[in-house]
């Protein structure tokens, strides 16, 4: 099936209760079982069905088989936000010894859980050349247990060597995980080049409105197999489980990344969405191609705008011909077509500033991907608390502008930018 019919129709039919054509909330927290017998095969997996709701919950199933299709998955987890996502998907693989790879171009709140907060859990991480990967294999070690990045980095609007990694991760035996939230899976699918695991900030372009916040793990087809050939570095996917009455997930017949998320850290920790915000994003997902359209298709006009304006010093747009990235938005994301985070740079701090402050219909917030067209000033906000030096290895200068671009109608957004930047 073609992805716009999968955003509306998979893991849904109408003919199951009273006929709703939306889908109904399953605003409920436990679920009755038929008798003793049938609780007993819930528990023991020999029957699949919904237990309580921190575990599955019927209108969040929906979402998740939506998302694996949309991302050419096996199998989808859904959380209650995307930190919470890609704290899963390290949890799953790594422990206390064990260290990640991750790209030198992430998202801050990545940042922080990489340096800081897994740091005290025992796993450490080393740092990669995003762009053309050509120091990853040196930094793999026999407890190396993952590599993590982003397909359209936020804020960098860097777009990584991905043949290169997954060469790596191949030769080595190594999980690979793709932050995708920026590209989305309407643009580009990991899975489909060799990627292991896929996580996404549902919060962003997937709600597209700021309205539910949400992170989802999907897992490719065949990982069983990976971890038995991979034992060695994955033994809890080969080795009874003693949380989970000795089970063996390579034993069972279900995509073995996120049944084991699942039935391990949602069960202990509950990072779980809340039914009405799947509901939300169910809706959401309904419209997410023609939303990224919208926002691309916008982006570049704004994008060309600025690269004429003569108060303008550089733009980083990877769907601007001429871009650093140009050619890699055009190999690896449909039609090209880049989201909508643009950068650009202005003359002074004051200048950066007085834009800013002078936009109308841009609103300064640090959000991404919404409806509604964003613009903050990183050196006076998120990233006011570094030196020079780190600013310059964020990518980050006192005359540097974010933008995220909305769905309003692009002469009206680069009226309001010609005006605050004269
Ligand atoms: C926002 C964001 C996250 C974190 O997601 P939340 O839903 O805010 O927890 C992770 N990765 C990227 C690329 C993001 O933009």
């Amino acid at each position: 099936m073609q992805k716009d019919t999968i955003a509306i129709h998979t893991g849904y039919d109408k003919k199951n209760g009273n006929g709703e054509m939306a889908i109904p909330i399953s605003q409920t927290t436990a679920y009755a079982f038929r008798d003793s017998e049938h609780a007993a095969n819930l528990f023991g997996l020999k029957e699949l069905g919904s237990i309580y709701t921190r575990l599955t919950n019927p209108t969040t199933d929906i979402f998740e088989q939506r998302y694996a299709q949309l991302e050419n998955g096996a199998a989808a987890l859904a959380t209650a936000s995307g930190a919470s996502a890609i704290f899963y998907a390290i949890a799953n693989i790594a422990e206390a010894g064990d260290n990640i790879l991750i790209s030198d171009k992430l998202y801050g709140g990545s940042v922080t859980l990489f340096h800081f907060t897994l740091k005290r859990f025992g796993i450490s991480v080393k740092t990669f050349k995003n762009d053309d990967a050509s120091d990853l294999e040196s930094l793999v070690d026999e407890n190396t247990k993952g590599i993590f990045f982003e397909s359209l980095s936020n804020p960098q609007i860097a777009i990584p060597n991905i043949e290169k990694i997954v060469e790596v991760a191949k030769k080595y035996g190594i999980i690979t995980i793709c932050d995708n939230t920026v590209a989305t899976p309407y643009l580009f699918n990991p899975i489909s080049w060799g990627i292991d695991i896929v996580v996404h900030s549902t919060s962003k372009y997937t709600s597209g409105n700021g309205t539910a916040l949400g992170g989802v793990i999907v897992e490719r087809d065949g990982l069983a197999e990976f971890f038995k050939q991979n034992s060695a570095r994955y033994p809890h996917f080969t080795t009874p489980d003693a949380s989970y009455h000795g089970l063996v997930y390579t034993d069972v017949p279900l995509p073995n990344f996120c049944l084991r998320v699942r039935l391990s850290l949602l069960r202990d920790i509950g990072a779980t969405p809340a039914p009405f915000n799947s509901w939300l994003l169910i809706q959401s997902l309904e419209t997410l191609s023609i939303r990224v359209e919208k926002h691309s298709s916008n982006a570049l006009k704004v994008a060309e705008f600025l690269k004429s304006h003569p108060k303008v010093k550089s733009v980083n747009y990877p769907g601007l011909k001429g871009d650093k990235y140009f050619d890699k938005a055009q190999k690896y994301f449909k039609n090209g077509l880049a989201s909508g985070l643009i950068s650009f740079e202005v003359s002074t701090f004051e200048e950066a500033k007085k834009v800013i402050d002078s936009a109308k219909l841009f609103s300064v917030v640090v959000n991404i991907g919404d409806s509604k067209s964003l613009i903050v000033h990183p050196a006076s906000t998120t990233h006011s608390q570094l030196s020079e030096e780190e600013l310059k290895s964020a990518g980050v200068s006192p005359v540097t502008i974010r933008l995220s671009i909305g769905l309003e109608d692009s002469v009206d957004l680069i009226e309001d930018l010609n005006q605050a930047l004269n």
